[in-house]
């Protein structure tokens, strides 16, 4: 199995193959089936991933804590009328971000890639702008195996969860593995996938967990739609050519070495940062009483 980004790039370079296509060869062969039910398997999450942006867009219904629930209709409400300064991908990005991200709040069914506070980064930057390219579900699909390459070998090096590494561990790899599901998809060679995966990282390294009163609604709900768009940007630039002076495993290390320095006040405990702020803990008392 690759454990490493260079290995990966290594292997894909020697053998004339792209991420994808090691990915789930190298799957198959670990979890001993075949290619076709890895990419089953991928195709159960994509499913899942779309059936939550359609609940999403057609609810209302606030979370338990009444703070979140309700952006994507709002968005939504305004772009019926009033197109974004960013065009239609910006529109749709931001749309199934909320959507997803609200369903997650909600208790409804979500994939968590690579976490449940950021489950919208990657599913919404992958199908708006599948959607917007007419990119068929095999495209998408190796898309989805792309990212989640990704995600497995920054997993191998740090634990994905907020409480270990801050939030650059969740919405930071999310941004990530978004990040080169797009390049994947808009063609993208495995270093311009490699380079827009590090320029994504490296740009929320420090990100802090400091969820209000510990619920994942705020600020972790309208984090997703900010780095979709950020993935989408580290993609862009990857294609045009831009690459990440730090290679994405020094990235990664360093984003180990940046979690294990941080408080753990900023890590999952609400006890610092926007947590603590006088409003959030109004709102923790008006709660949880
Ligand atoms: S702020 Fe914390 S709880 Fe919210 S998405 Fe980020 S890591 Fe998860």
């Amino acid at each position: 199995m690759v454990n490493t980004f260079k290995q990966l790039h290594d292997e894909c370079i020697s053998n004339n193959k792209k991420i994808f296509e090691v990915a789930q060869e190298n799957m198959a062969k670990y979890a001993d089936i075949t290619v076709d039910e890895v990419r089953n398997f991928a195709n159960k999450s994509l499913f899942a991933m779309k059936e939550a942006i359609n609940s999403g867009m057609v609810s209302k219904e606030l979370s338990l804590s009444g703070m979140c629930g309700q952006d994507c209709y709002k968005v939504q409400k305004r772009y019926k009328t009033e197109r974004s300064m960013l065009g239609s991908v910006f529109e749709h990005v931001v749309e199934y971000a909320l959507a997803t991200s609200e369903e997650n709040i909600r208790m409804g069914k979500i994939v968590a890639c690579p976490t449940a506070g950021s489950c919208a980064i990657l599913p919404s930057a992958l199908i708006a702008v599948a959607q917007e390219f007419n990119l068929s579900e095999r495209e998408q699909l190796n898309a989805l195996i792309t990212a989640g390459e990704i995600g497995r070998i920054i997993s191998m090096k740090v634990s994905l969860a907020g409480a270990v590494a801050g939030c650059q561990a969740e919405c930071g790899v999310a941004s990530s593995m978004a990040a080169a599901a797009v390049c994947q998809l808009k063609g993208g060679n495995v270093s311009q996938i490699l380079n827009a995966s590090a320029l994504a990282l490296k740009n929320l390294l420090g990100l802090t967990c400091d969820p209000v009163a510990g619920l994942v609604e705020v600020p972790c709900v309208k984090r997703n739609p900010f780095l979709a768009i950020h993935a989408i940007t580290a993609a862009e630039l990857a294609l045009c050519g831009v690459e990440s002076k730090i290679p994405l495993d020094e990235v990664v290390d360093a984003m180990e070495q940046t979690g294990a320095l941080m408080s753990p006040n900023l890590k999952e405990s609400s006890l610092a940062g926007l947590a603590a702020t006088k409003t959030a803990l109004k709102i923790k008392k008006d709660v949880f009483g």
